[in-house]
């Protein structure tokens, strides 16, 4: 099942799934309470989708692919390495992402598989810790590599300008997150394949560990990792440039496109 959240012709903001390619039908009710299918469809192209929650959280794990770890230049993690992104940093699907006049020239993506929150999680194990999923998202994971690697001491700024945490386009609530082809692609050229099942810390394991300390709340957004591949570590280094396309795609999930441009042009 595929629970998108969209803007409807009339302005209403509306959470709906996806029947077929393209037609949306309206969800009555609370995604993460009671609800139901309702009558009224709408077509998905006469719609503004937006990112599938707005979450009270946006938890964020580093370092979670072994290559990735590796073509940073990071020992393997013991646990978890956890940093939080701004939900003011929530950008919607096709939405641009602004680089930020402050940091423009190293920003950078991170294609990420998103496990969405279904309802409140607190010490839970890792035998339950999926029962308290309610789907998995697109997400990209934007980040800007001298703010986070040489100005500052932490990765907060670096991955918390607005528009640095595209997600969508819909929560995907099949999908079984422990084997899932991930890519992302710049431009068309595929930058980043892999497949979650290279994770070092599987969702179950993320879910459990967070979870001990920190109350999860229904709709928090927990970005799993991103695979080799990123920009900063290619030689040479590739980043953002205004008027490039990226686009993050898991199988069975979606695709997430979002153009890039600078701070102060339109898109
Ligand atoms: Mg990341």
């Amino acid at each position: 099942m595929k629970i998108a959240r969209f803007e409807m012709p009339d302005g209403r903001i509306q959470h709906g799934l996806l029947e077929g390619a393209n037609t949306l039908r309206i969800i009555s009710g609370d995604i993460f309470g009671s609800w139901h299918p309702a009558e009224e469809t709408v077509p998905l192209g006469a719609v503004r989708l937006l990112a599938p929650v707005s979450p009270p959280n946006i938890l964020a794990i580093g370092l979670n692919y072994r290559a990735h770890a590796r073509e940073s230049g990071a020992a393997l993690p013991e646990r978890p390495v956890l940093f939080l992104k701004a939900t003011t940093a929530l950008c919607h699907p096709g939405d641009p992402i602004v680089l930020p006049a402050v940091a423009p020239n190293e920003v950078d993506y991170e294609c990420e598989l998103a496990i969405v929150i279904g309802k409140r999680a607190k010490r839970v194990s890792e035998e339950e810790a999926l029962d308290y999923v309610l789907g998995y998202t697109c997400a990209n994971d934007v980040s800007a590599r001298d703010c986070q690697l040489r100005l500052d001491s932490q990765w907060a700024r670096g991955k918390s300008f607005d528009t640095f945490a595209p997600l969508g386009p819909w929560v995907e609530t099949d999908l079984n997150p422990d084997a899932a082809p991930i890519r992302s692609r710049l431009n068309g050229v595929v930058m980043q394949e892999s497949n979650t099942s290279d994770m070092i810390f599987s969702c179950r394991k993320l879910i459990s560990y967070l979870s001990q300390g920190i109350t999860l709340l229904p709709g928090t957004v927990i970005m799993t990792g991103t695979p080799s591949g990123v920009g900063f570590a290619r030689k040479p280094p590739v980043f953002f440039r205004p008027g490039d396309v990226i686009e993050i795609e898991i199988d069975g999930i979606g695709t997430l496109r979002n153009p890039i441009v600078a701070e102060g042009q339109n898109a």
